[in-house]
């Protein structure tokens, strides 16, 4: 059983929090403070009943030295500003150097420096754990994109702890994925998108039995069709996986899954230049970047009679107009569609094109994680979620 933070008695105790705090730094500043400002509600909970919060993150890929450039000082500075209470900033982040400023500050936060600073953290060593867990009293983990990581902070450190539980953004992520695998509300839709088949591979085989709908775009899709026999010009292909594409859609056909692939294109000339619209065959020296207009209301069609409904990989390259319409119009209809259908969507660049299409705030939940939300769509077990159950 995972505990949920509002389940833990906080009161008067030391907390240490891992957040994910992995955010762009540029010029000494924090560039991009979303991951800082989603952790803060968890923040503020503990804050208004714990006697002292140890926040810990790690930053970027230091290798386990000191590289001064990965150090979590601006992210000091924004967390000041955000929270409006003076943040304490340790040299360190196990020690005496951790030990002295807790002792000695009077701040109710303290944000240690960078984890990976020690080669400890990535190997999961048994006595850095131990350092970590002697810090605090309560462990609580809000990083669920770095959750499919088995390390100290995230893994080790918690089996030191009688009392842990999972953050309020952990807690979100699990709540809105974990019925994806357990009890689906259906009609259950995935729709699959982005470069490569092989990414998806275990994704697919773990969701075909649960879901009702399978709908394949972006680059991936080509593989299918080339499966299928249908020419594809200059899109991507991964020849190798042809084979396993027939077999995913053979597979679906036994489990009575609905699977819909393109039916038109939009394809380029060589330099993604002269976009123009095909039914059914690309031309030989065409690259198909996006879905094409009756595909995207066949798949929007999908998403309006579905309740729920899983979504990971553009359908089209859509960091290059006028290859976004695709995405842009599925974003759309699941935004219009909202509440009645659980929009969730998975991966970083699927995120980016729920923003670009300016309707984030209307789909039930963007998960946090890229890796880890794949991980834990294939079935695995997370490291970083097997620690909180007792
Ligand atoms: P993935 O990481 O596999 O989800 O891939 C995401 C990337 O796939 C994004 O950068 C998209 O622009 C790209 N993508 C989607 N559809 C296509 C396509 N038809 N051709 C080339 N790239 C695509």
């Amino acid at each position: 059983m995972i505990r949920k933070l509002t389940e833990l008695d906080l009161q008067d105790k030391t907390v240490f929090l891992r957040v994910d705090f992995n955010v762009p730094i540029k010029d000494g500043q924090v560039g991009e403070p979303h991951r800082i400002d989603s952790a803060l509600p968890t923040m503020q909970y503990i804050l208004a009943r714990a006697k002292k919060l140890i926040v810990a993150s790690h930053l970027g890929r230091p290798d386990g030295k000191v590289v001064e450039k990965y150090s979590l000082a601006p992210v000091q500075r924004h967390l000041q500003s955000a929270l409006k209470l003076p943040v304490a900033m340790a040299s360190d982040c196990v020690g005496p150097a951790v030990e002295d400023l807790l002792r000695a500050t009077s701040s109710k936060v303290v944000l240690l420096e960078n984890l990976r600073f020690h080669a400890e953290e990535e190997t999961n060593q048994e006595d850095f754990c131990r350092a970590l867990a002697s810090l605090a009293e309560v462990y609580v983990d809000d990083a669920f994109g770095a959750a499919h990581r088995a390390h100290a902070s995230i893994a080790g450190m918690a089996k030191f702890f009688a009392h842990k539980g999972a953050g309020l953004l952990l807690q979100k992520e699990l709540d809105y994925l974990g019925p994806l695998l357990a009890n689906p509300a259906r009609p259950f839709v995935t729709i699959l998108g982005g470069a490569k088949v092989s990414d998806k591979i275990g994704v697919i085989r773990n969701l075909l039995p649960k879901i009702s709908s399978l709908l394949i775009g972006g680059g991936m899709a080509y593989t299918f069709l080339k499966a299928k026999g249908i020419d594809i010009g200059k899109s991507l292909l991964e020849a190798d996986k042809v084979g396993l594409a027939g077999e995913i859609m053979a597979q679906a056909q036994q489990l009575g899954v609905k699977l819909l692939l393109p039916v038109d294109h939009i394809a380029a000339d060589s330099d993604k230049k002269n976009p123009r619209t095909f039914d059914d065959a690309i031309p030989a020296d065409r690259t198909g970047l996006d879905i094409g207009p009756k595909t995207a209301q066949l798949f929007a069609d999908e998403i309006k009679q579905a309740k729920l409904i899983l979504w990971n990989g553009p359908v089209g390259l859509f960091e290059v107009p006028p290859y976004d319409q695709g995405s842009r119009l599925l974003a759309q209809t699941l935004a219009d569609h909202h509440p009645a259908v659980t929009g969730i969507i998975a991966g970083g660049d699927t995120v980016a094109a729920v923003s670009a299409a300016g309707v984030s705030a209307h789909i039930a939940h963007l998960s946090t994680g890229g890796g880890a939300t794949l991980e834990f769509l294939e079935g695995k077990i997370l490291p970083g979620i097997k620690a909180l159950d007792d």
